[in-house]
Parts: C-alpha cells; sequence; structure tokens
C-alpha cells in the first residue's frame, strides 16, 4: 500500500450479506440503497457487487447519484426519492431513472418532463405514514393519487410503486411501528379504490431493520442499505450473520520519543507522565475521522489496541505508545470485521454515541477506497 490511508472493501462479504438477505427477503425483491456513495464504500464496485449477490433494483436519494450509476453502465432500475424543484427530471427520465413523488407540486413537475421528452415518468407515490419526512401525509393522500391517476390516463406518468419509509424500525416494539403499518395499509386501500395499485405496482416500506424483525413488511419489495455493507441494522440484536464489508486502515507517518510532561495535539487535552512513543497517523476529521474520537475512539497498532491520543487534528491523529515499537510504514487499523483484533464499525459508533450509518459514509474523499475480493467462506 503506497498510499496513506485506505478504505478496503471486500466484496465478497458484500456478495454474501446480499444473498443472505436476499433468502430472508422471502419471494420480496430486494433493492440496495446505493446513495451517499453506496455508504462511503464506493459507487460502482459496491453495486455491481450488490446485483452479483441478488439485488434486482437500486435506491439512491438524489438523481446525480442516479445518473452516476447510468453513467458507470448500470442499466438496472433505479428509483430517486428525494427530489428538489428545478432538478434535472427530463436526463433522469432519459436515463430510465424512476422518480420518487410526495406531493401534487412534484407531480406536475414530473409531468412536464414527461410531456416535454416525451418519455412515461416510472413514478412512486409516497405516503408519509408516521416519520414527516417524505411522503403524502394521510390528509393529502387522496389528492395525490387523483391527481396521478389523471396524469396516468394522460400517459404522462405510470403509477409503478406506492412506498413508505420507518422512523423506528430498530427500535423493535416501538409503538410507532405498528401505527405505521396500519396507515401504509389504509393508503394501499384507497389506492386500490382509485384504481391506482395495479398489479404491476410495487409496494414497498421496510429498510434493513425492518427485514430483520417484520417479516408482515416486506409486502412486494424491500429496501435495504446498512445490512448490504454487513452492519448490523439492529446491534442489540446482534449481527445478524452479516460480514462488515469495510476495513479502514492508515500508514504511520512518523514515530518519535517525546519526553515526560509533553503535551500531545491542539489544546494539550493529553500530556505524557513520562517519556513516551508517539505514532502520528495520517487520518484526521477531514477523512471522517470525528474530532469527538479525540482521546475516545480505539485503533489496533501493532497487534494491541490503543484509543486515539488527544484532539484528532484535521488531517491527522496521535496515539501514545508508551514503550511498544511501531515503525514508520506499519499498518494501524481503525476498524474493520473483527478478525484481526481490531475495533468494529460498530464499536466506533457506540464509543462516538452514534450509529454504523455515520461512520461510513462520512469517510472522505481522500481515503482511496480498494477492493479485495477475498471469499468470506
Ligand atoms: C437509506 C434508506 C433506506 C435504507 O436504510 P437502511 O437502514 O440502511 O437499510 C431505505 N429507504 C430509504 C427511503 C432510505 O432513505
Amino acid at each position: 500500500m503506497a498510499t496513506p490511508a485506505q478504505a478496503r472493501v471486500d466484496l465478497a462479504a458484500i456478495r454474501h450479506n446480499v444473498a443472505q438477505l436476499k433468502e430472508r427477503a422471502g419471494g420480496a425483491e430486494l433493492m440496495g440503497a446505493v446513495k451517499a456513495d453506496a455508504y462511503g464504500h464506493g459507487l460502482l464496485p459496491t453495486t455491481e457487487a450488490m446485483l452479483q449477490g441478488g439485488a434486482g433494483r437500486l435506491g439512491t436519494a438524489v438523481i446525480s447519484e442516479a445518473l452516476a450509476l447510468r453513467a458507470g453502465g448500470v442499466t438496472a432500475p433505479i428509483l430517486s426519492w428525494l427530489i428538489t424543484p428545478g432538478e434535472a427530471l427530463d436526463e433522469a427520465l432519459a436515463r430510465d431513472i424512476e422518480l420518487s413523488a410526495s406531493d401534487v407540486r412534484l407531480l406536475d413537475e414530473i409531468a412536464e418532463a414527461a410531456r416535454r421528452t416525451g418519455i412515461t415518468a416510472k413514478t412512486h407515490l409516497e405516503a408519509d405514514t408516521g416519520m414527516s419526512r417524505g411522503g403524502s401525509p394521510p390528509a393529502d393522500w387522496p389528492g395525490l393519487l387523483s391527481r396521478a391517476m389523471e396524469l396516468q390516463a394522460e400517459g404522462v406518468i405510470d403509477i409503478t410503486g406506492i412506498w413508505t419509509h420507518f422512523a423506528c424500525a430498530d427500535i423493535p416494539g416501538h409503538p410507532s411501528i405498528r401505527r405505521q403499518l396500519e396507515t401504509y395499509e389504509a393508503a394501499l386501500k384507497l389506492a386500490e379504490q382509485a384504481g391506482a395499485a395495479g398489479s404491476h405496482v410495487i409496494r414497498h416500506i421496510a429498510n434493513s431493520a425492518a427485514l430483520m424483525t417484520l417479516p408482515e413488511a416486506r409486502f412486494d419489495m424491500v429496501r435495504s442499505g446498512i445490512a448490504m455493507y454487513g452492519l448490523s441494522p439492529i446491534p442489540e440484536l446482534g449481527d445478524f450473520g452479516l460480514r462488515q464489508a469495510m476495513t479502514l486502515v492508515g500508514r504511520v507517518a512518523l514515530v518519535k520519543r517525546v519526553p515526560e510532561g509533553s503535551g500531545v495535539s491542539y489544546g494539550h487535552l493529553h500530556v505524557c507522565e513520562r517519556e513516551t512513543t508517539i505514532a502520528v497517523v495520517p487520518l484526521g476529521y477531514a477523512d471522517g475521522i470525528l474530532r469527538h474520537a479525540s482521546d475516545r475512539a480505539e485503533v489496533l497498532a501493532g497487534g494491541r489496541r490503543r484509543r486515539i491520543t488527544g484532539r484528532v487534528c484535521m488531517d491527522q491523529f496521535m496515539i501514545d505508545l508508551g514503550d511498544d515499537e511501531l515503525s514508520a510504514g506499519d499498518e494501524v487499523v481503525l476498524f474493520g470485521p473483527g478478525d484481526g483484533g481490531e475495533p468494529t464499525a460498530q464499536e466506533w459508533a457506540d464509543s462516538l454515541g452514534t450509529i454504523t450509518h455515520e461512520i461510513v459514509t462520512r469517510i472522505g474523499s481522500r481515503v482511496p477506497r480498494v477492493y479485495e475480493r477475498r471469499s468470506t467462506e
């Protein structure tokens, strides 16, 4: 490895996870959520592994992510669910990207693009069943349905999906889960009555957490992100046999002895009680190593767990090795699957009070993604 740091992505682990999730989904189709650069794993190689593992569809947040997939030669169906006024809808339709609409305003904007391009817009109608994020709340749902039916009759849109999203699927037993399922069922019933729920319409609500715990929420398709990357959607319930795909490593830039009383890094949060050896690792908060990890998160260095020493800087952090030996150029593992004694992404998330989604998606563009095709067997 010649670069200061790398995020190694085990594509065999991704394929393994996807195949396992596909089995768990039963007859439902599996959509791989590849927004945010495939959760920081690198869009195209990761997507390819997901498709090989058995994902039939792809989901992105914004249209530019879907266009990047098409530009990379991906032909699988893609849905983009977060659309802002004035976006490149013509191009999205020309590249056969399915769009989600939460209200009549957006539906009309999509219809305009369809008229301009002469391409029928495959449109997923989103219901807000209790998250208050995207989607049409129950009071507005009939209006969205009737506008969609008019536009479908005109031939400018095709109602391709009817969907919603859970707020608390990762908190098993949370009362909102039942309420959201009921609200979704009611939205589907209204869609059926309006003639908007034809047999080809894909009904989808479940994310990774719901796939693990709510078989009744699978409907026609499951949208899975975090579990595809081998990270548990509900850590309290274990790892579900998933295999973490990403390993983040840095190579030591500098090793030196410093005298007793030396302050380490900005603000001198850490002062050495005796003469010691300090190693400098070339990863910082600009690379997604949160400043909050200062004096908190652990890494594997020289065969032992050690805590980050003092403040994380923009481009680097330090570790106090005591009298242990480490050389410039040696590898430090921040997190990985845990096989070699390194912390997992889950341990990083726990120690920083966050979720693994945030740990992996924040790895910066300066860190090259390197693909390994290791077997997981
Ligand atoms: C990100 C996202 C998902 C995937 O969620 P995971 O918890 O990572 O499985 C599914 N649906 C929508 C709408 C999302 O934004």
